[in-house]
């Protein structure tokens, strides 16, 4: 069984992070959405409620897995049996920092991959902080984040 995980903050999931997921259920058995609790970005929703939107908007996809991740990347991947890690590239600008981390993510485990995978083209614009600045200036975000997540983040911001 081959086995992927999704690493990210996803505050909250954009139709890009979508994109991406069902991308990778086409290569892979198992993929694992890992909601990761990074200090040094300040969410907007907690990982539960970032976690729950996941669960809500992927509710049918059985193939598709929603956790939390704490510590290392490398360590949960070996824990869960992982094979590779999913990162979405939209433009080059993403790709140095991306590089960097796939680079050391290597060097600390040499058999766990980095897949990378493009988003559709309409999408490679998009990330979850534009969502939160056009929904806090009641923007029309429809076109981005699925419905679930427009109500999420009106009742967020109210
Ligand atoms: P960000 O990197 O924007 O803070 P996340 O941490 O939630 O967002 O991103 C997790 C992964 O999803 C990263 O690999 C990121 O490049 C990818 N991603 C985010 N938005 C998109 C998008 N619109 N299209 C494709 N991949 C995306």
């Amino acid at each position: 069984m081959k086995i992927a995980i999704y690493p990210g903050t996803f505050d909250p999931i954009t139709n890009g992070h979508i994109d991406i997921i069902q991308r990778a259920t086409a290569l892979f058995d198992k993929v694992i959405v890992a909601v990761a609790t990074n200090p040094q970005k300040k969410p907007l929703f907690t990982a539960e409620e970032r976690m729950d939107m996941i669960v809500h908007v992927m509710r049918n996809y059985p193939q598709v897995e929603i956790d939390q991740i704490e510590g290392l990347l490398v360590d949960y991947a070996k824990k869960r049996n992982a094979h590779a890690v999913i990162r979405g590239l939209r433009a080059i600008s993403d790709f140095e920092f991306e590089l960097q981390m796939a680079l050391v993510n290597r060097k600390l485990s040499e058999q766990l991959i980095t897949v990378f995978l493009m988003p559709h083209e309409s999408y490679s614009y998009l990330n979850s902080s534009i969502v939160k600045e056009l929904a806090m200036f009641g923007g029309n975000i429809k076109c981005f984040v699925p419905d679930y997540v427009v109500q999420q983040l009106r009742k967020k911001i109210k």
